[in-house]
């Protein structure tokens, strides 16, 4: 079958490979330790889940508004404002698909043949693919752990040409797990502010972090950067919701609704009663995310502990998110070799860095439970030994 152009310049997800290789293996009875998960192990905590049930009992079964439940988008705009300090109302949001489809729904509206978006690599992966998916071009600027795998401003400006139109900043990181501190933040509005260029600033794993590290959203920072400014994030990792589908996207009200017109003849609305679960989420006590994040920082100490115990590999500690990005260059071996002998040989599953632009590099998540990480680790280092 002749298919679409577009469809010949992405790339399949190579991380769902591994995944899809390590469940099978799994099915076939072998003991595999897992680490490459992109979620949250524990269920959605029980009041959101009430919430979501309540509005199901009663009836809100029905088409709703293309940009989200009314209450939904107020309860958004109110926490954006609260949390992060930015000034939207209800009609500078909207409800979507998750935080992918926030993305995505943004790069439909915003991007053209000819544009081109500046990416730090390491990199979420689905960045350049939506990037390509709209026709425009994926500017990628490498970082190093020197760097903390942070992009630097001089690295920005000079990336910066006159077909840029947008920057993906992403903090904390998935892969990395960085965050980037107040100043850095401040260092990059400023080139965005005098470049005129937009940033899309990718806030979903806001609420994951550890040793007292702060989240600033972008636009918080004056109101030059917030005209600049939009923001994707969504309920899946702070609040244990993957499966549930729900994220937002904010800024400039021509732009949201730009994204509100493309999604009325795309998805059409989210699930209408999960939104009332989102509200919950909002709206309850935030004791929830706490009591994850505990669980998630011992994890963190333990991995990080032994991983770098372990000759060969280093990993700078990150301050946030739930993933570690060692680097494996001691090894010898590149990130997909590394990997699939790892899973085959110890059985292992991890995520190589070549899915995020980072080929010297693995990702590991602990959002998993302690046994498999001790156990995980200890065949980790049995396996780098042998290829020391
Ligand atoms: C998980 C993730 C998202 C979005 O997840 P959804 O499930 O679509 O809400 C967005 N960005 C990054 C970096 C992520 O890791």
């Amino acid at each position: 079958m002749k298919l679409a152009e577009r469809i010949s310049q992405v790339t399949p997800s190579i991380t769902l490979a591994i995944a899809a290789k390590a469940k099978a293996m799994k099915g076939e009875g072998i003991d595999v330790c897992s680490f490459s998960a992109g979620e949250p192990d524990f269920d959605t905590p029980a009041h959101i889940k009430d919430a979501a049930a309540k509005a199901l009992a009663e009836g809100k079964t029905k088409y709703g508004p293309a940009s989200g439940e009314p209450p939904l988008r107020e309860a958004i705009a109110r926490k954006l404002k609260n949390d992060n300090g930015l000034n939207y109302k209800a009609e500078n949001v909207i409800v979507t698909n998750g935080g992918k489809h926030s993305l995505f729904n943004l790069m439909l509206a915003l991007i053209e043949p000819g544009d081109e978006v500046i990416i730090p690599a390491p990199y979420w992966l689905s960045y350049p693919e939506m990037v390509t998916l709209a026709g425009g071009t994926s500017v990628i600027v490498t970082t190093t752990a020197e760097s903390g795998y942070k992009i630097t401003p001089e690295q920005l400006k000079q990336a910066i040409t006159p077909k840029t139109k947008l920057f993906i900043l992403n903090s904390p990181s998935n892969p990395t797990g960085m965050v980037y501190s107040p100043e850095e933040i401040q260092a990059l509005a400023e080139i965005i502010v005098a470049a005129d260029i937009l940033v899309v600033s990718d806030e979903i794993y806001e609420k994951i972090l550890y040793d007292g590290a702060k989240h600033v959203s972008i636009g918080s920072l004056g109101e030059e950067i917030f005209q600049r400014t939009i923001i994707s994030n969504g309920f899946a990792k702070g609040y244990s919701m993957t499966g549930w589908r729900i994220g937002y996207l904010a800024g400039p009200v021509d732009l949201i609704k730009a994204t509100i017109t493309i999604q009325s003849h795309s998805t059409s609305n989210i699930c209408t009663f999960a939104q009332y679960g989102a509200i919950a989420a909002l709206e309850s006590s935030q004791d929830c995310v706490q009591e994850m994040l505990q669980a998630f920082t011992k994890r963190r100490q333990v991995m990080l502990e032994r991983l770098n115990a372990i000759p060969g590999l280093s990993c700078p500690k990150p301050d946030g998110a739930f993933y570690l990005f060692p680097d494996i260059r001691q090894t010898g071996l590149k990130s997909l070799d590394f990997s699939n002998a790892l899973l085959e040989e110890h059985q292992v599953a991890v995520i190589p860095g070549i899915a995020f632009g980072a080929d010297d590099n693995i990702r590991l998540s602990y959002a998993t439970d302690m046994a498999t990480i001790e156990k995980g680790m200890e065949r980790l280092e049995k396996f780098v030994k042998t290829r020391l």
